[in-house]
């Protein structure tokens, strides 16, 4: 499973045929990450954790 799923920085992106990306929104301000990075991500400096809080807020 991919980092970005449970990553603060990450905005989920529909496409038309209904494939969803991830997009690494630190990668607007920071080169060294890519916009659309390859998944699974499984080590990433960027990352930080969403809290378990926020998902049940989400829920
Ligand atoms: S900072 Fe890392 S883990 Fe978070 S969305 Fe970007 S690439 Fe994924």
């Amino acid at each position: 499973m991919s980092l970005c799923r449970f990553c603060r920085h990450v905005q989920a992106v529909k496409s038309g045929k209904g494939s969803v990306f991830f997009l690494c929104t630190i990668a607007k301000s920071d080169p060294k990450f890519s916009k659309y990075p390859p998944q699974p991500v499984i080590a990433c400096s960027g990352h930080v954790p969403i809290e378990p809080s926020e998902s049940a807020r989400k829920a």
